[in-house]
């Protein structure tokens, strides 16, 4: 950490700073610059993060040197971490294609959408059992039913399944049904359930918060590390923007962004980064290019029937064609659509 002083700092002031240093068992170092004088402190960063140096009379700034988020960093684990997903790998290479319905609607909706992704290549399905919707009137979910159904669904047709949890209460139930737990964007700040997702050994799914940095992003996920839980997949699903035409702002730089700064895998989300079946594909392209560990993408076999999120489904041919698109495109970067489990590579 760099504590810079205010140009007037007087000696006094720079003592008390260098005393306050040296007190929590850390080393300071002086340097006085003909305008400013600097104290660079060595030693844990983090026993100085909590303190209120911005306070202390004569200081200008404080500059981390680490990012605060030690687990989630690439400066802890250099190599790309690859999560896997009952037999599914994320990361270093193997890409996810994660598809299906918003919401789990039936058991026989859930099994056509299941048996059309699987045959485009998908290897993990979705459905979504409880809905967190932005208006209390609109489908909440089938709830415990739905999650039992999109269960049996992934077992019938030997897929991994993930499901957003919403309640720090349904954890474990979710954990037990489910090989993925999805924390949506709207609760990627939610700490109680990011520290119960944490106590799960079962991978993550964070989303990133439609307001929400990347450093934000990457707070989130180690509140899940450091509950001792180290399977996390980031995804980048879009940030409000101000342009009206599509849902969200894809953020696709955010994915090179991640990418440098830690070693978790990050997948996008182009279904709700844009809410527009046009832009899905170029989106999803997009992101792999980037240097995405994977897709997300809605899945509907009758989008005008869907209980949620229809206006932004792909119908199954439309996935197919991506899908046979995105493995071209992971071809070129030495990269590959993860197998299913039980499949040959
Ligand atoms: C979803 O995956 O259906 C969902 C609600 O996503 P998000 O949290 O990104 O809005
Ligand atoms: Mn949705």
């Amino acid at each position: 950490m760099i504590i810079i002083l205010q140009p007037g700092a007087t000696d006094e002031q720079i003592d008390h700073v260098i005393q306050r240093v040296e007190d929590l068992g850390l080393k300071a170092h002086l340097s006085r610059g003909t305008f400013r004088t600097i104290v660079g402190v060595i030693g844990d960063e983090d026993k100085l993060r909590a303190e209120p140096l911005r306070a202390i009379p004569g200081v200008q700034e404080v500059v981390p040197v680490l990012p605060p988020y030690k687990l989630a960093s690439r400066d802890a684990h250099p190599q790309p971490s690859i999560v896997n997903v009952s037999g599914v790998e994320i990361g270093g290479g193997s890409l996810a294609m994660i598809a299906g319905p918003c919401a789990v609607e039936s058991a026989e909706r859930m099994r056509t959408i299941a048996s059309a992704v699987r045959e485009a290549g998908a290897n993990i399905l979705r459905g979504g059992a409880f809905k967190p919707r932005t208006s209390p009137y609109a489908f909440q979910g089938m709830g415990e039913e739905g999650l039992q159904i999109l269960h049996e669904t992934g077992r019938e047709y030997g897929m991994p399944v993930v499901t957003e949890v919403t309640d720090p209460r349904y954890v474990e139930r979710v954990a037990e049904l489910a090989d993925m737990l999805q924390v949506g964007a709207r609760n990627m700040q939610n700490y109680v359930l990011l520290t119960e997702v944490g106590r799960m050994r079962k991978p993550v799914l964070l989303k990133r918060g439609m307001s929400a940095t990347v450093n934000e992003l990457l707070m989130s996920a180690e509140y899940i590390l450091s509950q001792g839980n180290g399977d996390v997949v980031l995804c980048e699903r879009g940030v409000k923007g101000f342009d009206t035409l599509a849902r969200n702002l894809f953020d696709v730089a955010s994915v090179a962004l991640v990418k440098g700064l830690s070693h978790l895998p990050i997948i996008v989300d182009p279904s709700h980064a844009t809410g527009r079946p046009d832009l899905i594909g170029p989106c999803a392209l997009a992101g792999i290019a980037a240097g995405a560990d994977g897709v997300h993408v809605e899945v509907h076999d009758c989008p005008e029937e869907a209980k949620s999120d229809g206006a932004q489904a792909l119908l199954p041919t439309q996935y197919a064609e991506l899908a046979a698109q995105i493995r071209d495109l992971a071809r070129l970067f030495g990269k590959h659509v993860s197998p299913l489990p039980g499949a040959a590579a």
